[in-house]
């Protein structure tokens, strides 16, 4: 290995249930508005619009039990997604071959500062200091694809202090899963590492520090963080 002037970046390594060996991350995308109840909510069209995609920062995945509540923001925002990793990419894959690059999945939660976000849509400006913030989206340990297969429906849940919030199920996906990777792949070449954050359904709201968030996938995991 080559030395580097400066210490060179750890990779970001989330936990796989049952085994030692990590996944490594490399991007990560967002879908948004891909449950049309929570489009809805937000004031949006519901009808099938393209899907459209952000990201946040590889570092921003965490497996962790503590959410620190970020600066500059009073209305911090859980959105509780069904994750997606990727153990293999390209440009342009057909659906019919999108669910073959997956390696498994897991639950996340992507906190979002919403009032920095309503003011990015006022003013026109990007998302990132919404959705792109350190420690933005603890991640459960993943679960192999070749353990659970390709989840289509099942539960979407969140609770925040033991009250349900978000109760959706996964066959809701106005984009399902191998139409996302398939979309994403004509805007960018896809790569093993790659999180794919699927989007939320309705009953998103605020937290507070102290606050207990529990949220799961039917079949795929659950995942507690405290708000700190
Ligand atoms: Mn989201």
């Amino acid at each position: 290995m080559l030395a580097t002037v400066i210490p060179a970046l750890e990779p970001v390594l989330l936990p796989v249930e049952g085994v030692t060996e990590r996944f490594p991350v490399r991007r990560v995308y967002c879908v948004g508005r891909n449950y049309a109840d929570h489009a809805i909510e937000m004031g949006h069209d519901p009808s099938r619009q393209p899907p459209f995609f952000f990201q946040k920062n590889a570092d921003n995945l965490y497996a962790g039990s503590e959410f620190p509540y970020p600066s500059l923001s009073s209305d911090v925002h859980y959105e509780v997604e069904l994750v997606m990793a990727l153990a293999a990419g390209g440009a342009n894959i057909p659906a019919g071959e999108a669910l073959s690059k997956v390696y498994g999945y897991g639950v996340g939660v992507d906190f979002t500062r919403r009032d920095r976000q309503a003011e990015a849509k006022k003013m026109g400006r990007p998302w990132e200091v919404a959705k792109a913030f350190e420690k933005s989206a603890p991640v459960s340990a993943l679960v192999p694809a070749a353990k659970i297969g390709h989840p289509q429906q099942g539960a979407v849940w969140l609770d925040v202090n033991g009250e349900r919030k978000q109760s959706g199920n996964l066959n809701q996906m106005i984009w399902k899963l191998p139409e996302i990777i398939a979309e994403l792949s004509k805007l960018f070449t896809l790569a093993p590492g790659d999180v794919i954050m699927t989007g939320t359904p309705a009953g998103v709201g605020p937290v507070k520090r102290g606050d207990k968030v529990a949220c799961g996938v039917e079949g795929v995991g659950e995942l507690t963080v405290t708000v700190v």
